[in-house]
């Protein structure tokens, strides 16, 4: 029976993950979970799964919490620190990871040092510093399973064959919810009509990245250091049945390819179930019914948040880190109303030009280069503010 601890357990993918466990009771246990406020949905989880010790990060309703947990029997952890303890725990065989944003850069890192086996579905932290994640992999015993369909599919197509022998990676992507809309009427996009997603059920984050195709920029870093490949062996392939979620190509011309159904479950079951696989409870490809997969070139012009990401992927430093924070900040203030949806790719644009880098970035630089970034994305929300 293995051990699991999910990080983010009440946002989409922890939930996704503990559908996935529920559906092999015999294979896993719950030792921990974590929220950052989402109280309620931790609660019936609790009660649910019955792990030995959870995560709030948010401390507003700690003391509640307590009452709750006491006829629960499980130890209760608070705040940044409280979730760098739980990702840590010795217990644990499987860490899942699924904490949105660069918040999951601290508890990333605590796993690393304490050599865990980390299902990772966040890609921000490894955006923000990737050479470094990776380095200290390699000095830990820790090991990093993609849960990221993307990610998940190269690790599939690639894993066990010779790095050398790999010549491009095809990075593909649905398109968002916006592939079909017209550039002009970008100006006034509602919330609504950015949040609907033709494919994936996603959190509000990951949703607006899709339809920016941020979400595509910062997987060119994740594919990047995750697989040790230079960003000129990247291809970004539009393909809106979602059906391939990546593809490799070797320098013999073979091309493997990871295909099926579209449901973010079968990723996290396989890094759960890793090295075996286990029969899965989905629905799978239907071939004849499906009749065609389709693939374009992605539109630069009306996606420019793409070709900045792989001009910032060449140039690396503490860029990556700047980029993805000036995201961050721009698509919470388009969540909250602040800003209109152009202004998203205005605003990163602007701090990613303002920015000095530093090339080789310790950690402390690319925290502070982090911070940086947040305060003037900050200053020009309220440029931009409508
Ligand atoms: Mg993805």
């Amino acid at each position: 029976m293995k051990k699991v601890t999910i990080l983010g357990s009440t946002g989409s993918i922890g939930r996704a993950t503990l559908e996935v466990i529920d559906n092999f009771k015999q294979d896993f246990e719950v030792l921990g979970l974590s929220t950052n406020s989402r109280i309620k949905i931790l609660i019936e989880q609790v009660k649910r799964f019955h792990p030995k010790e959870i995560a709030v990060v948010n401390l507003n309703s700690a003391k509640l919490l307590e009452r709750t947990f006491k006829k629960e029997n499980v130890s209760l952890l608070l705040g940044k620190e409280g979730l760098n303890k739980l990702a840590q725990n010795h217990d644990t065989d499987i860490l899942f990871l699924a904490i949105s944003g660069s918040d999951a850069l601290f508890p990333l890192l605590k796993a690393i040092d304490s050599g865990k086996t980390i299902a990772l579905a966040n890609k921000e932290a490894l955006v923000m510093a990737g050479p470094l994640i990776m380095q200290r992999l390699k000095s830990k015993k820790a090991k990093i399973l993609p849960v990221d369909s993307e990610q998940s599919a190269i690790w599939q197509c690639i894993e066990g064959k010779d790095k050398k022998t790999v010549k491009k990676i095809y990075l593909t992507a649905s398109g968002g919810p916006l592939k079909d809309i017209d550039k002009s009427a970008f100006k006034d996009l509602s919330l609504k009509e950015v949040l609907e997603h033709p494919c994936w059920k996603m959190g509000k984050k990951i949703t607006v990245d899709s339809a920016t195709l941020m979400n595509k920029g910062l997987e060119l870093f994740e594919t990047m250091y995750l697989f040790d490949v230079d960003i000129s062996q990247i291809e970004v392939l539009i393909h809106p049945e979602a059906i391939i979620h990546s593809m490799v190509e070797f320098i013999d011309g073979s091309i493997l390819a990871q295909l099926s159904y579209t449901d973010m479950r079968i990723p996290i079951q396989y890094a759960l179930t890793y090295p075996e696989r286990k029969g899965g409870f989905l629905p799978t490809v239907d071939f004849i019914k499906l009749k065609h997969l389709s693939f374009y070139k992605p539109d630069l012009s009306k996606f420019p948040s793409l070709d900045l990401a792989y001009e910032v992927a060449r140039k690396g430093g503490t860029l990556p880190a700047v980029l993805n924070s000036a995201n961050e900040v721009a698509v919470e203030a388009f969540l909250k109303g602040k800003i209109g949806f152009l202004s998203i790719f205005k605003i990163i644009k602007d701090v990613v030009k303002l920015h000095k880098s530093i090339v080789f970035p310790d950690l402390e630089e690319v925290i502070s280069a982090h911070q940086w970034a947040k305060i003037k994305a900050q200053q020009l929300v309220e440029e931009y503010r409508r």
